[in-house]
């Protein structure tokens, strides 16, 4: 071993090692952190060293201090919000993208990891089957893909008037006007603050009995804002229900009044990855920008977000550090000239490993898996006494409320049932949900995202939920 690797290979070794004790013990530990505030800040709050300390040590310390606060996500039985595990090709990438540590914000700086991410974005198009003309950057999550599509969106709509939005900045442009509905996702909320648009820019549209965006309501909407720069924000997978919006009509209307469509597919786009699926999403290519995750559905590690945007210029004007005449030499990809970030991570390895150890047939796999597993999870709790499906799912999320049986029961009575079945289920350490508001009821919504569910974590978690039950009587 050469000198340097002896100095690492203590640390790395200890790391590996917890690694796999973790990634082994999520079958039998409690999915839900039993940690309390205070333990972890005791565990973990020490004095700023003066001195240094040795490396694996600071390792071996490290991985006993977390211990109780980490939730087993990674895992099978982990249903709370929208997460998904990590492929092992693509958690070693991640590891290995640490240990290269390329600053991959241009090719000069970071040759494979450009040309890695360049290869990885033209997979995810056809993946996607978004149009193959598109391009794309690979950012921290679903949140800076929004950003990224929505400041694309304000450069081309704001270019076709003329106006030069980089240069002049907002205060002497028309008006964005945006278009969304009520559950728009709170990351898109954030993007259009953080562009200057400011959330009083949104109009919302009505929705019908299934949550799905009204034409009769766009078109309204569109039409009173006639001439103006318009946003309209749809959606692939709401987060209660995994319903999309019907984009094959709605989209049509939007383009003919001049709208940029942009559609936050977070985890929803992934149906297109499936023959069986892919329907509930069609007409979703017809859109402007398309904003997504990898460490969702795809599950890789975190920090994995896509953006797709058709019109590139736009995309391109929007990020570019550079001067036009050294791009047109460029016969290389920069990704500074498509993200947010200038030195970022070489986050595209994972994506890379991922969509390799899986092909286009393990990625429908896994979608079609926790799609069944949903509706398996959701019908199952639906069943038993004292529950009820609210929403059985078309695709991988679920809702279900738990009553409380006393006659005369109240809708807050419902709401403290459902919150003490949940609290009991994650004090079981066999599941992990979370409480959610839908259509003004608490419910517990139920998520299943990751690769590692199986038959016997549906089970399971069924059975923990039947166990919370019978504790009541
Ligand atoms: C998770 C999610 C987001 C935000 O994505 P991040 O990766 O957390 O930034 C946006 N929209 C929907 C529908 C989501 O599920």
């Amino acid at each position: 071993m050469s000198p340097t690797s002896l100095n690492f290979a203590s640390a790395l070794k200890t790391a590996y090692e917890a690694s796999l004790k973790h990634l082994d013990s999520l079958d039998a530990a409690p999915v839900a952190a039993q940690a309390t505030v205070a333990q972890l800040r005791a565990q973990l709050q020490k004095p700023l060293n003066t001195s240094g300390l040795p490396a694996d040590e600071v390792v071996r310390e490290l991985v006993r201090d977390v211990d109780g606060g980490l939730h087993g996500n990674a895992g099978g039985r982990f249903f709370g919000w929208v997460m998904g595990g990590a492929v092992p090709a693509s958690l070693a990438a991640d590891w290995l993208t640490s240990t290269w540590d390329q600053n991959a914000g241009m090719y000069a700086v970071a040759p494979s990891a450009a040309i890695a991410e360049e290869v990885a974005g033209e997979w995810l198009k056809e993946l996607l089957d978004l149009p193959r003309a598109a391009s794309f950057a690979f950012v921290t999550g679903c949140q800076m893909a929004h950003v990224t599509c929505l400041a694309a969106a304000r450069n081309g709509l704001h270019a076709q008037r003329g106006y030069d939005v980089e240069t002049l900045g907002l205060s002497g442009a028309p008006p964005v006007r945006i278009l969304a509905t009520a559950h728009l996702h709170s990351s898109a909320l954030r993007a259009i603050r953080l562009l200057g648009f400011g959330t009083g820019s949104i109009e919302y549209i009505a929705v019908d009995e299934k949550e799905q965006v009204r034409a009769d309501a766009l078109c309204d909407a569109l039409a009173r804002h006639h001439g103006e720069p318009i946003i309209v924000i749809l959606q692939a997978g709401e987060i209660h229900t995994g319903v999309s919006d019907n984009f094959t009509e709605l989209i049509p209307l939007a383009k003919a009044a001049g709208a940029w469509v942009h559609v936050d597919g977070a985890f929803g786009l992934w149906a297109r990855a499936s023959e069986k699926l892919r329907a509930q999403v069609a007409g979703v290519e017809l859109a402007d920008s398309w904003a997504t995750d990898g460490h969702k559905w795809l599950n890789v590690p975190y920090d994995s977000g896509y953006a797709f945007v058709r019109d590139r210029e736009a995309h391109r004007r929007a990020f570019t550090q550079k001067a036009a005449y050294l791009h047109a030499n460029n016969e290389n990809r920069d990704q500074v000239d498509w993200n947010p970030e200038f030195s970022r991570r070489a986050r595209g390895f994972a994506t890379y490993a991922a969509i390799r150890q899986l092909g286009r047939s393990g990625i429908a796999e896994i979608v079609e898996n926790c799609c069944r597993h949903a509706y398996a999870i959701t019908t199952g709790i639906g069943k038993l006494k004292g529950a009820r499906a609210l929403n059985v799912p078309c695709l991988n999320q679920g809702v279900v409320q738990f009553l409380d049986p006393r006659a005369g029961a109240t809708a807050e009575d419902h709401a403290r049932r459902t919150e003490q079945v949940i609290e009991r289920v994650l004090a079981s350490g066999e599941a992990f949900f979370k409480p959610s508001v839908w259509k003004g009821e608490k419910v517990m919504r139920i998520s299943v995202c990751s690769w590692q569910t199986s038959d016997e974590d549906v089970e399971r978690a069924i059975r923990a939920v039947e166990n919370a039950l019978q504790s009541f009587d």
